[in-house]
């Protein structure tokens, strides 16, 4: 008989686990405007949590999800004076720590983007430099869409959805 082992649990032995994560942020007049860590010329910026970066919220979120880890808002309260005007990039940067530690390397990630203005085509490729950068990975691994929000509503906010794919590091 082997020795007794500390259970791992059934998750940690997946080869692939998905992550998904969405956010939203108000639109609010004379704060600058940053999107995937990318600062875009527009006249209004994004409210509430840090800098309001949309898009790295949903991408952090992704990643914790990814590895059950407790949420953006767990970790990082918005409640937190902290946290006001905070680089996103920070919560990012946990959260890649904690896949790591769990075991796990990104093998890819996918966003869209829903927001009326401004029009994400022209800095797409710039975004996705961006994220690529910060997630160390190729930038053929993040995909990055918009599309504006027809019917919904919500002309004055941006949503983002982001899903990955983690892979389980080799061992040897
Ligand atoms: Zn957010």
């Amino acid at each position: 008989m082997t020795p007794a082992r500390k259970p791992k649990s059934e998750a940690s032995k997946l080869q692939f686990r998905i992550g998904y994560g969405w956010d939203s942020h108000e639109f609010q007049r004379g704060i600058p405007l940053k999107i995937g860590g990318v600062r875009l010329p527009h006249p209004k910026g994004l409210g509430g949590h840090s800098d309001g970066d949309v898009l790295l919220h949903a991408l952090t979120d992704a990643l914790l999800g990814a590895v059950a880890a407790p949420d953006i808002g767990s970790l990082f309260s918005p409640s937190n004076p902290k946290w006001k005007g905070a680089d996103s990039a920070v919560f990012l940067k946990e959260a890649l720590q904690r896949i790591r530690s769990a075991g796990y390397t990104i093998a890819n990630v996918d966003s869209t983007l829903i927001l009326a203005a401004p029009k994400i085509g022209p800095h797409a490729s710039a975004i996705r430099a961006n994220l690529a950068k910060l997630l160390s990975v190729s930038t053929d691994a993040v995909g990055v869409k918009a599309k504006t929000p027809e019917g919904m509503g919500t002309e004055n906010a941006a949503i983002a959805h982001v899903v990955v794919l983690l892979e389980k590091k080799s061992s040897g």
